[in-house]
């Protein structure tokens, strides 16, 4: 249950942010749900250039499901120029802001999940408030001020089905390592609202199971 070979090595030639070892749990877990849960699909909140998008379209092809990208393409704060997580080559010289998009588009082309990934280009808080469809899995990996956090997990939480995994990266438990929004407004609230329990831990990722029904 493992990311084929040369989508791996696509995945890794990728732009983005995602370790392998957390892109195979990622993959596993993703597969994991989508067998549980057949026919639901999966959402990623932040797909950037599409390297963490290879694995989930890839388990949603092995899970016979889809997966729904969404992403503005525009960068988060963390990546914007002048900040640390900053990349000129994505920067759009004719609009002067970044575009992710087209770097998304060759990645999911060249990996041939174009059938089984749906870029969905906007606010993900515009688009989770319009969303209807219950979700075997869930990624967020989107913006990771306290306000994007905290959007994305009263957003997008209340979508996992009973049973349906939600992945959340960038948690360090230790502001020593990273920004504290993952971890203070998506990880911890999920888990003391009881609708969640943890699974399991790759680094700074956590799988958490949808358990019982919201209090
Ligand atoms: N998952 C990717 C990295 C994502 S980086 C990887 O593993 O490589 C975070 C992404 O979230 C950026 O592309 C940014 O454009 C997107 N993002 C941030 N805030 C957003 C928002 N409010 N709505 C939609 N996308 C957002
Ligand atoms: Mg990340």
């Amino acid at each position: 249950m493992t990311l084929p070979p040369a989508l791996k090595a696509l995945a890794l030639a990728t732009k983005g942010f995602m370790p392998p070892d957390e892109g195979d749990a990622l993959y596993e877990a993703a597969l994991v749900a989508g067998r549980r849960l057949p026919g639901l699909p999966f959402v990623e909140v932040g797909s950037y250039c599409g390297r963490s998008t290879i694995w989930l379209g890839a388990a949603a092809r092995a899970a016979a499901t889809v997966l729904f990208a969404v992403d503005h393409h525009r960068g988060s704060e963390e990546n914007q120029s002048g900040w640390e997580w900053h990349d000129s080559t994505v920067v759009d010289a004719r609009v002067g802001k970044m575009d992710t998009l087209p770097f998304l588009r060759a990645a999911i082309h060249d990996a041939g999940l174009e059938d089984f990934v749906v870029a969905v280009v906007g606010q993900s808080p515009t688009v989770s408030a319009h969303w209807r469809t219950p979700l075997a899995f869930c990624f967020i990996d989107g913006g990771h001020g306290v306000d994007p956090a905290k959007s994305d997990y009263e957003g997008w939480t209340p979508h996992i089905a009973m049973g349906g995994l939600l992945a959340i990266h960038d948690v360090f438990p230790d502001p020593a390592d990273g920004g504290r929004p993952p971890y203070e407004q998506i990880y911890r609230p999920a888990l003391a609202s009881g609708r969640f329990t943890l699974v399991s831990a790759t680094g700074s990722l956590r799988i958490l199971r949808r358990t019982t029904v919201p209090g």
